[in-house]
């Protein structure tokens, strides 16, 4: 079978949903190919900030958030622990919310729900196929896509003015058109784990995130509240060089980590064992192509490199590319996505990126002078959300560093 579209978007994520929604909304014939059956299990905390709202050009789905985060609570080692709030009490709203609350979701619910809002404005989905090559020429592009697993395969060929390769960490879109080549690639584990929230202790509570810093080498273990579970999980955001491709090694580091929630909260009583989720981060790592030089290919999202270094977060980063990549697009200027994209993020993440540095290598003298801080959470909240972008902060805390450093010798 054979297609012709202005836009083909290969990924049905949060980058790739947005991208072909927003193109579908400036008038665009949009197809968007998914890999797997959806709903589809992506390994993810599954938390975002609020402010991500702004972005979704349909809306954030009706449904979806299943609890607000309000208060972080930071441990190291699991002990220590500090519980701060993401915005100072008096500024929040009537309901104790505030515009930086954290939304927590399911993957599934919600990756789903964004690829529905694409179709309803007339995007062509099809899932279970797979993206097995392309052709690039100067008018356009040419795919073919094949479906999963199945004996009997179903070919199919797209054709058009513009690929979005949405197709995340082990995508094949940049690969096959020469982008990205040297990439830092972050590693994460989670696990769901089922919860009622009769659970006595005060720190466990559907309003409140966990953090710690010090279980696991150069990264953070959390636990992120959902409706009636828990999704606890870690990663190593900032790997030595070396270790990068090391996946065996820093999965066993991980486990532990998850294990040591688990005792630390009796949240496993009976030992039962539940599934673990590994995952790629790739993190930002500074300004490059993220388009063929005529604007053929564009990348969004985890395909394009827009983990933050600091926090290890994607989602915003990969809506926020989506909508940059259909504008350009719808605006005939996808030869210039590169350039937008990086206004949007780059200082930022460029920050973020030495920030991560300083960070993950000396953690427990973070922990003890900066997280614990009345206002860390609520700066750490804004940056998040974008309020507030690590290029502002990172003067002001050399400074402080400099100080508590001067002060204690
Ligand atoms: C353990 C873990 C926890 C995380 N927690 C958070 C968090 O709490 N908050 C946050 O903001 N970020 C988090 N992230 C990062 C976040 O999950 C990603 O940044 C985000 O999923 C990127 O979205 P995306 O749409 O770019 O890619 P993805 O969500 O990875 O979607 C890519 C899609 O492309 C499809 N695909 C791949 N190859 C092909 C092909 N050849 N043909 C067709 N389709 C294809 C895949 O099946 C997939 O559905 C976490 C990551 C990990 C690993």
């Amino acid at each position: 079978m054979s297609s012709n579209y202005d836009v083909i978007v290969c990924g049905g994520g949060p980058s790739g949903a947005t991208a072909a929604l927003k193109a579908a909304q400036a008038g665009l014939r949009v197809a968007l190919i998914e890999k797997q059956r959806l709903p589809r299990h992506k390994p993810c905390g599954g938390g975002m900030p609020l402010r991500v709202g702004q972005w979704l050009p349909g809306g954030i789905p009706e449904g979806v958030v299943e609890t607000s985060v309000r208060y972080l609570y930071h441990t190291w080692k699991f002990q220590q622990g500090h519980l701060g709030a993401v915005c100072r009490p008096g500024i929040s709203g009537a309901s104790g919310g505030s515009s930086l609350d954290l939304w927590m979701v399911q993957r599934p619910q919600f990756d789903n729900a964004l690829v529905r809002q694409a179709a309803a404005a007339g995007v062509t989905v099809r899932d279970g196929l797979v993206l097995r090559s392309l052709q690039v020429e100067d008018q356009g592009v040419t795919v073919q896509a094949s479906t999963l697993g199945t004996s009997r395969q179903t070919t199919w060929t797209g054709r058009s003015r513009h690929l979005i390769g949405a197709d995340g960490a082990n995508g094949v879109v940049a690969k096959a058109v020469n982008l990205r080549s040297r990439r830092r690639l972050a590693f994460a584990l989670e696990t769901e784990l089922p919860h009622d929230w009769d659970s006595r202790h005060p720190h466990l509570r559907p309003d409140i995130a966990h953090l710690d810093y010090g279980a696991v080498s150069r990264g953070y273990g959390w636990i992120f509240p959902k409706g009636d579970s828990l999704n606890i999980g870690a990663g190593v955001f900032y790997p030595p060089r070396g270790q990068q491709g090391n996946f065996r090694r820093l999965r066993q580091e991980l486990e532990q980590v998850i294990e040591g929630y688990c005792s630390q909260f009796q949240l496993n009583p009976q030992g039962a064992s539940y599934p673990l989720y590994a995952h790629p981060l790739p993190l930002w790592q500074g300004r490059e192509p993220r388009q063929t030089s005529k604007g053929q290919v564009l990348l969004v999202g985890d395909a394009a490199g827009l983990v933050n270094p600091f926090f290890g977060d994607g989602i915003l980063h990969g809506i926020k590319s989506g909508v940059i990549a259909a504008e350009a697009i719808a605006c005939g200027q996808a030869h210039q996505y590169s350039r937008r994209l990086h206004q949007e993020v780059a200082l930022n993440f460029d920050a973020a990126r030495l920030l991560a540095g300083c960070f993950y290598r000396f953690p427990h003298w973070c922990f003890t002078h900066i997280v614990q801080r009345p206002d860390a959470t609520e700066v750490a909240a804004r940056l998040l959300s974008g309020d507030l972008t690590f290029s502002q902060v990172s003067g002001r805390l050399a400074a402080y560093v400099g100080r508590t450093i001067v002060r204690g010798a």
